[in-house]
């Protein structure tokens, strides 16, 4: 496969070389935190060794399932073999959906022939032998939430859209809502099945799943994501037809399995001074069951705990550094959200998180620019040399950060080349070959440094105590 090399080679040509001063030692024997971080862009293995033994010994990692109990005693083992400290899972229970293994779309009439889909999180059953119904087309979800009450009734929705890739994967937000609420829309006025263009970005035969969702007081309905090729395909039919309906035959066998236990698993760098709130360092260690979650998200774990162990070389850090790889995240942030609950009277230095793949760090936002400018530049300036640019975006924080969040605490996003985290994302082609080791490397490089910073900070992080101006950085 291809790899995107380019864009780091223009990283390493940005790095600067380190002074002879910051070469030296820091006091104590230890590493100096800056060599610590242009070490990792060289040479870190810590990463690379996660995601690949993760990816390799358990594999797909579907939430509240057995699978995922082996991930999780895989990322503790590991965490213990590398030296953190009060390793543990915190249980909690959630609703479970599993996808089941008939995933059958077959166009009846007029151009008879099969599709390839896979159910959405979420989604209800077929009856055996599948639901036929005269396909609906409807270009996007506006015009879905547009259809009137009833119209749908006997049918099957087709919901389209074309998702593009873009560096910061804003495009999300646009195509994002076909899954998020189509099936959602079309149930509440009547259909029997919705099927949508997969949201992603690649031209495979790869249909991309995620969660859907259903309002209060509607039964679900089954819900298929189908592969962008295929959609086109679905979409040339209608031009063909000339006014003849579309027939589909659509069979899924999902189910829930009702309550089961999924877990976050926790670990620590203690820190000289535990009293002081910790530096909190977020991933998920669940994935979808039709890949191993080498982008989503086994390298965010991998990276995380890479920063925390690079830290740990540099001498033990003022405040502890906690790792949180969440249980559940992708259907429905169950573990961040029983994390939050679990802990939310224990302040939170500051919340970061992997989970958009490995490919290069190109932006660094917070959300204390304005409430603590120091620090803010001097995160921003310490990366600059890994050709990561400071930018006036207010860090929202990760989908596992509901703590941070419900805190009002302080946040920074690290954020990730997302130009083709879409071509892969919930799709049986998140493996391991395409991570992208230099790429990685950069992630390694850059979190060492921002963590190195941010756990040996003595004063509150996201407000300082002063109010100056913003630093002159472009609004947008
Ligand atoms: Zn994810
Ligand atoms: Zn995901």
């Amino acid at each position: 496969m291809t790899k995107t090399l380019l864009p780091l080679a223009a990283a390493l040509c940005l790095a600067a070389p380190l002074s002879a001063q910051s070469q030296a030692d820091a006091p104590g024997g230890h590493v100096d935190l800056a060599v610590a971080a242009s070490e990792a862009l060289e040479n870190d293995t810590l990463a690379w060794d996660f995601v690949e033994g993760l990816t390799t010994e358990v594999g797909p990692r579907q939430a509240g399932t057995e699978a995922e109990r082996r991930g999780r005693e895989w990322a503790m083992d590991w965490l213990r073999a590398h030296g953190f400290a009060n390793v543990a899972s915190e249980p909690f229970a959630m609703d479970t959906w599993v996808p089941g293994d008939v995933w059958k779309a077959r166009i009846t009439a007029p151009f008879a022939q099969e599709l390839i889909v896979q159910p959405l999180g979420n989604s209800a059953a077929t009856a055996e032998g599948g639901i036929e119904g005269e396909v609906v087309f409807f270009p996007s979800v506006d015009d879905l939430r547009a259809a009137p009450a009833g119209s749908l009734a006997g049918k099957i929705a087709y919901v389209s859209h074309q998702m593009r890739p873009a560096m910061d994967g804003s495009h999300y937000g646009f195509a994002g809502p076909a899954r998020w609420v189509g099936a959602g829309i079309a149930a509440s006025k009547g259909a029997v099945a919705t099927v949508i263009k997969a949201v992603g970005t690649d031209h495979h035969r790869n249909p991309h799943t995620g969660g859907t969702s259903f309002p209060e007081g509607v039964d679900p309905i089954p819900a298929a994501a189908m592969s962008v090729p295929d959609a086109e395909n679905l979409e040339r039919m209608f031009e063909r037809a000339e006014g003849r309906p579309i027939t589909l035959r659509l069979e899924l066998n999902p189910r829930r399995i009702g309550t089961t236990m999924s877990g976050n698993v926790v670990g620590e760098i203690v820190g000289r001074k535990p009293d002081l709130p910790p530096v909190l360092l977020a991933c998920h260690i669940d994935s979808w069951w039709n890949a191993p979650g080498a982008f989503d998200d086994g390298a965010g774990c991998g990276i995380i705990t890479a920063a925390a162990l690079n830290v740990a070389r540099t001498g033990t850090p003022l405040r502890t550094i906690r790792v949180l790889m969440a249980g559940a995240e992708e259907t429905g942030l169950w573990g961040s959200k029983a994390y939050s609950e679990a802990h939310i009277d224990e302040p939170i230095a500051v919340g970061l998180e992997s989970d958009f793949g490995a490919d290069r760090i190109w932006r660094f936002e917070s959300n204390f620019r304005r409430t603590n400018p120091g620090l803010h530049t001097k995160l921003a300036k310490a990366v600059a040399r890994f050709g990561v640019a400071d930018s006036a975006v207010v860090a929202t924080g990760g989908a596992d950060l509901n703590i941070v969040r419900d805190q009002e605490g302080a946040l920074i996003d690290l954020q990730q080349d997302g130009t083709r985290y879409f071509d892969l994302h919930h799709t049986p082609d998140d493996t391991l070959d395409k991570i992208d080791p230099a790429q990685l490397r950069q992630n390694v490089a850059v979190w060492t440094q921002v963590v190195g910073i941010l756990a040996n900070e003595p004063r509150a992080i996201r407000d300082a105590g002063t109010v100056p101006s913003a630093p002159a950085i472009m609004d947008r």
